[in-house]
């Protein structure tokens, strides 16, 4: 039994939800369906999610949104015409949105919330219309229903242990399912997103629970590149990476698999296989527990920007109890995260993105840093990049880190920071922000 998560591309146009059905339909293994809000139908459309999002803050703030809701409603109606559906499909879901918009603002996040997920819940229901349309039997189901029940968190909601159990009594569901994807309800029944791309999340959630064979996660590449295509053109296909390999790259920027995603995955051992909606024919990337390390140490280069980095220096660090903690409380009460902490002896780094850091707090974050640690020098270096290199294969060859060394040293690139040895599976670079791509294509000219 198959689970399969379309997204917001694969669904933007009638044309593309017919090659959706066809791709459902040739397979009866295909149990459960989710679809995203309709995406972008061209490089500078706009998805339907943002436009709803935009309606909510202006509704909120009082300002005219007509407009834009139009615009969204304008958008379904299309494509159900196109699809041949009748029209009082596009009218329900123009009911529903207006409806949502002239809701109750009390609760600014419980208002938007509903408004957000309706991109996905409309879409399903249109979409569960149009394979019943075509002859099949098909039902929208909503989250609610099916039990996926999810933390009390706007934006950021998180699957609730007590879901997977609900879930799997959807086995013995007639038919096929059409399941909104990017939200569940809360235990007091209020609509909660996952955060964006969240499809991909349901989408995972819903084969754990139901005990899938494979998660199969349709969009618009033919695979998972070795490395950005916009940095390298026509770059390798990964064929198979391990759930580790794909966590590791997508933290530094591969965006075509949600992260939080592979979670529910990873802990039922469901395999999840990346395929194209505009060519399903291609062979796609299957993410697994664990694979052959044939392809030698590196399998993806990934690489993100925005970080800055805090260095302190005081003279016996090592011996002084109490350091870190003291220097993360500080960070603690200005509400930042960090990513990464390089140490030496008498010196510790801190990496950081640096969007969380105003120039504001920085003075206050480097005089308290001085005062209460008595640090001899602490100072803040912005647009710092990361650059990873991931593999499994790693652990077992030798020279990995020589070669990558050499050549950024060839690329004229100096090397900020090192950091490996906590993960197995990944070296990390830090360089300065613009020699990002660079280095990059010096990585990858040195291993592909
Ligand atoms: N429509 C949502 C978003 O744009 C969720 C998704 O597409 O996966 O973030």
């Amino acid at each position: 039994m198959k689970v399969v998560k379309f997204g917001g591309s694969s669904l933007s146009t009638a044309s593309q939800v017919k090659k959706v059905y066809n791709i459902v339909v040739s397979d009866p293994e295909r149990k459960a369906v989710v679809v995203s809000a309709p995406g972008k139908r061209f490089e500078e459309d706009l998805k339907i999610t943002d436009l709803l999002i935009e309606c909510g803050e202006r509704a909120l703030n009082t300002r005219e949104y007509g407009d834009i809701a139009a615009a969204v409603i304008l958008r379904y109606k299309q494509i159900a015409k196109e699809l041949l559906l009748s029209d009082s499909i596009g009218e329900e879901i123009s009911q529903n949105i207006l409806g949502l918009l002239k809701g109750n603002k009390n609760n600014p996040h419980k208002y938007l919330e509903s408004i957000k997920a309706s991109g996905e819940d409309n879409h399903a229901r249109l979409i569960a219309a149009y394979f019943q349309s075509q002859g099949h039997n098909a039902s929208y189901m909503n989250p609610r229903t099916a039990g996926l029940i999810v933390s009390n968190e706007p934006g950021n909601a998180q699957v609730l242990p007590q879901s997977y159990e609900r879930l799997s009594k959807l086995r013995e569901h007639e038919g096929i399912i059409i399941f909104p994807g990017f939200f569940g309800y809360n235990t007091e029944g209020e609509v909660m997103t996952f955060s964006r791309s969240g499809s991909d999340i349901t989408g995972a959630i819903l084969a754990n629970g139901m005990g899938a064979d494979i998660y199969e996660n349709f969009t618009d590449v033919d695979a998972v590149y070795a490395v950005n295509p916009s940095i390298i053109t026509h770059p390798k296909e990964i064929r198979e990476l391990t759930y580790r390999e794909m966590r590791e790259l997508s933290y530094a920027g591969f965006s075509v698999f949600h992260d939080e995603a592979l979670v529910p995955a990873f802990r039922a051992a469901i395999p999840v296989h990346i395929r194209n909606t505009n060519n399903p024919e291609a062979e796609g990337t299957l993410v697994v527990s664990s694979r052959d390390n044939k392809n030698g140490p590196v399998i993806g280069i990934a690489s993100d920007n925005g970080f800055c980095r805090i260095y302190i220096s005081k003279y016996l660090m090592n011996r002084e109890i109490g350091f870190g903690r003291k220097l993360l409380q500080i960070l603690e009460r200005h509400g930042v995260s960090y990513e990464h902490i390089p140490s030496g002896i008498d010196d510790v780094t801190l990496i950081l993105r640096q969007d969380q850091i105003g120039r504001n707090d920085e003075d206050m974050i480097i005089s308290e840093i001085k005062n209460e640690l008595r640090a001899d020098e602490v100072k803040i270096e912005r647009d710092l990049a990361l650059v990873m290199i991931v593999g499994e294969g790693m652990r077992q060859n030798v020279g990995t880190a020589a070669r990558a060394s050499q050549a950024l040293a060839d690329a004229s690139i100096n090397i900020e920071m090192i950091n490996q040895g906590s993960s197995e599976v990944s070296m990390m670079f830090g360089v300065h922000g613009n020699d990002e791509k660079k280095a990059v294509g010096a990585l990858y000219r040195a291993f592909f």
